[in-house]
């Protein structure tokens, strides 16, 4: 059987996870794409090239240049461009194309969940009367809520926030996922945190917050994510294998 270049838009566990499985199968040859914004990423197995194409347009020239017969979009759901330059480019280069991406967290019975699209929304929804809040976005997100001066944040991110940034009331907790439900809810209870933060990332790597809000009765504000192009999807990495497999 003849090899297949099959390239995969990366950056996630989703992307990782694929790349590894591919690397391994004697009929792809695999290529992974990063964007470069990470200083000392853990590389998946087979090709890897990093930086962007110069959009939709040098996308399509890299493809033909390279002889792709599929891409694969496993970019992470709050990448909001990548997408959209993947769906151009494999139509004007005459590639398949798939997204691969984790599902979306849905409500459950017993959340209080308040939806917003982009954190200007979720501003004006903790001013109505929010009055202890739990940031759980990156440290790039968080200047939109130094607005806030009447009410005490505590910000969970990787690494520390810019110290310019002008909260009024701010505990900074550094730490990186996965988190525990028993740990989140003993994290919430101890700051009796009344509304939560965060995007709709999906996984069961940072969903204990989200049970742990709705056992206290925690509003959360949530980020929808942003919208995708209409193109074929699969959510786990079995069905993303068997795409290849008909190709
Ligand atoms: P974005 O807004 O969708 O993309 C912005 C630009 O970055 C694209 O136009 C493209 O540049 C380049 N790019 C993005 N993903 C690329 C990839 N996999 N390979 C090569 N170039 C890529 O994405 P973003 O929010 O800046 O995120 C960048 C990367 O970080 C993505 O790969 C994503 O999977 C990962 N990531 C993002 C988040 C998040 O919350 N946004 C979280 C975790 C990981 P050109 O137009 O020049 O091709």
């Amino acid at each position: 059987m003849s090899e297949r270049k099959i390239l995969i838009l990366g950056g996630t566990g989703e992307g990782m996870a694929l790349a590894t499985a591919l690397a391994a199968r004697p009929d792809c040859h695999v290529i992974s794409s990063l964007a470069g914004r990470v200083a000392n990423p853990k590389l998946p197995p087979g090709e890897v090239r990093i930086g962007g194409f110069g959009g939709p347009l040098g996308l399509a020239d890299y493809l033909r240049a390279n002889g792709i017969a599929a891409i694969i979009d496993a970019t992470h759901p709050f990448a909001r461009r990548m997408g959209w330059n993947a769906a151009e480019a494999a139509v004007q280069a005459g590639v398949k194309l798939l997204r691969f991406a984790r599902p979306a967290w849905v409500p459950q019975s017993g959340d209080r969940w308040i939806e917003v699209d982009d954190w200007d929304g979720a501003v004006a929804v903790l001013q109505q009367d929010a009055k202890r809040v739990f940031l759980a976005l990156g440290r790039q997100e968080l200047a939109p809520f130094t607005v806030l001066k009447d009410i005490a944040f505590v910000i969970r991110s990787v690494e520390a926030p810019d110290a310019g940034l002008a909260f009024a009331q701010a505990e900074v907790v550094l730490a990186r996922g996965p988190f525990k439900f028993e740990d989140e809810h003993a994290l919430l209870q101890s700051r009796a945190i009344d509304h939560l933060v965060c995007k709709n990332s999906g996984g069961s790597a940072t969903d204990g917050k989200l049970q742990a809000a709705r056992e206290l009765g925690i509003t959360v504000v949530m980020q929808r994510r942003p919208a995708r192009p209409d193109v074929p999807q699969v959510s786990n990495i079995d069905a993303a294998l068997a795409w290849v497999q008909s190709l």
